[in-house]
Parts: C-alpha cells; sequence; structure tokens
C-alpha cells in the first residue's frame, strides 16, 4: 500500500537527491563537466518535473470508488448484519491519505521551488567567481589584447577586440555570442566566448565544440571587420581561418582542423532564424570561397 513509511523515496525525492548530487558535481567537479552540461538547461528541467508532480496530483487523484458494502436495497432485502466499526470503507478518509489537501501540495511546491532557486543561486555564484568575470582584471586585459592580436591577423589589420558584458551596440552587425561592424575595427565577444578563449590561451583546455564555437565567433568577427558582410561567406572563411587561430592559441594542427570540421557540420544542421549563418554551397573544398584552392583539405 501506499502509506507515509515508503514515500520516502518518492520520484520526487529521487528527483532533488539527484539535483543537489549534480550541482555540487558540477560546482566542485572537473571544468569538463561545466563545458559538458549547461546547468540552467537542468534547473529548467528540475522546475519542469516539480511543476509536472504539482500538476500530477490534481489530474491523477483517483475517482471516488464505489461502495462495495451491501447496497440500500440489499439490507433492506436479506437483512444484512450491521457492520463493525473497523470494516467501514471510507474512500474520502483514503484519498485524502494519498492525495494531500490542497494546502500541502503547494507548500511541498513551494520548498520544491526554493530549493531549486537556492541550488541555481549557488551555481551562478561559482559561475561568475570561475568564468570570465572570475578573472582578475590584469588577466582580462591580458587575454584581450591576445585576442586582439589574433584578430587582426585574420583582419589583416590592426583591431580590438572587447569583452563586453553590455550586449547594446547599435550600428553594428550584432550575433549572439560576438558584434563587429563591416570594416570596422572593434569587434564585442560575449564574456561566455572570452572565457573559452582564455581557457585554450592561457591553460591549454579544450572544451571540446564550446573551444571550436568560440574559435569560429572571433575569426567571424575578425572577417566582418576585414569587410566581408554577407553572413554565409563570413562564416565560411571563419571556419577556415579558425584552423590556424586555433594552432596559434595553442591547438594541434589535427585537433583545429577537427574542431572547425564539427563547427561546419553543425553550421548545415542551421535552420529558421539562423538561416542566413548557413555557409553558401559554394563553401568546399575547391569551391569559389575556399581560401586555399590548391589545398585538398577542408576547413
Ligand atoms: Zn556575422
Amino acid at each position: 500500500m501506499n502509506d507515509r513509511g515508503e514515500r520516502i523515496a518518492s520520484p520526487r525525492t529521487i528527483l532533488y537527491v539527484a539535483l543537489v548530487a549534480f550541482v555540487l558535481a558540477w560546482i566542485l567537479g572537473p571544468p569538463a563537466l561545466r563545458s559538458l552540461v549547461p546547468v540552467w538547461l537542468v534547473f529548467l528541467l528540475a522546475l519542469g518535473l516539480e511543476l509536472a508532480f504539482f500538476a500530477g496530483a490534481f489530474r491523477s487523484r483517483p475517482a471516488p470508488q464505489p461502495d462495495r458494502g451491501p447496497q440500500p436495497g440489499d439490507r433492506e432485502r436479506f437483512g444484512y448484519p450491521p457492520v463493525v466499526a473497523d470494516d467501514v470503507f471510507e474512500p474520502e478518509a483514503d484519498a485524502d491519505l494519498r492525495w494531500p489537501p490542497p494546502r500541502r501540495r503547494i507548500r511541498t511546491l513551494l520548498a520544491g521551488l526554493a530549493t531549486i532557486a537556492t541550488l541555481a543561486g549557488l551555481a551562478w555564484v561559482a559561475e561568475s567567481r570561475t568564468g570570465w568575470d572570475g578573472l582578475d582584471r590584469e588577466s582580462q586585459v591580458a587575454a584581450m589584447e591576445r585576442f586582439s592580436e589574433e584578430a587582426s591577423v585574420v583582419a589583416e589589420k590592426p583591431v580590438s577586440v572587447r569583452c563586453d558584458v553590455s550586449g547594446d551596440f547599435v550600428g553594428v552587425v550584432q550575433h549572439a555570442d560576438g558584434a563587429a561592424a563591416v570594416g570596422g575595427d572593434t569587434a564585442y565577444l560575449t564574456p561566455g566566448i572570452c572565457h573559452v578563449l582564455h581557457r585554450l590561451a592561457f591553460e591549454g583546455e579544450v572544451a571540446a565544440s564550446r573551444t571550436g564555437r568560440a574559435l569560429a565567433v572571433l575569426a567571424h568577427e575578425a572577417w566582418h571587420m576585414r569587410g566581408v558582410r554577407d553572413e554565409g561567406e563570413t562564416e565560411c572563411y571563419a571556419l577556415q581561418s579558425g584552423v590556424a587561430l586555433g594552432r596559434r592559441l595553442g591547438l594541434s594542427e589535427g585537433r583545429a582542423r577537427q574542431l572547425m570540421r564539427q563547427q561546419l557540420t553543425e553550421n548545415a544542421l542551421r535552420a529558421g532564424a539562423s538561416f542566413e549563418y548557413r555557409v553558401p554551397p559554394e563553401c568546399r573544398d575547391g569551391g569559389r570561397l575556399d581560401l586555399a584552392p590548391g589545398d585538398s583539405r577542408f576547413p
């Protein structure tokens, strides 16, 4: 039966034990975990499950059970003996035991939401201490100088790269991860992209496809500053320049090519709003946009 003693390991309890364990591992564990799993997605999932439990408590409330005892008509006809108190079937009492009253359900929901909020707060503090914002000003300046040098190589002129948090740049081509004016001399990258680049350039850490993405974004903005406007063409050139850029920032040749090919593959899967960023068909080995037509490797 479904008495309280057995509810200790309810799905909801398991959810919260797993969530606490995951967040602790995410905060204290290896950096690779942070790179691989977006923690906000995990909180969103937990929130969805909590709301599902809450809604489910209403939806799956069992229908009142029919009285299995003798019906009044039968009692009259057959003279059924009076029942002892212990045998009385009380569907209402049973339902209340299984399905807590609304006030308790809401209390449970609020406790769940508070737990999720607390864990999200912890993750946010950990992220701000260890992300781009967690670097001291000197390291940030050194990193931005390095990114500027590398972008200047791609742009073939002196340009500067800023890691900015304000996110409001009027009159420039703005993407989710970076922004630069076509033909301009300043590019802005998000702190997330800067942090991944910093880890590569200064700590030799590779965060799988996020490192590839960050290299592509830096190269993409550099190509805009070099004067290319079309998004698909810009991205095509960026993925090719990203190989040498990755090598200069510490990757092996093979790894750099693998990351840029992965970006090219992911680019082909783009659709909808990001369609304009898809590379054109001419972005291939020997195609019009191939920067090294004599080289059979691409990118
Ligand atoms: Zn662009």
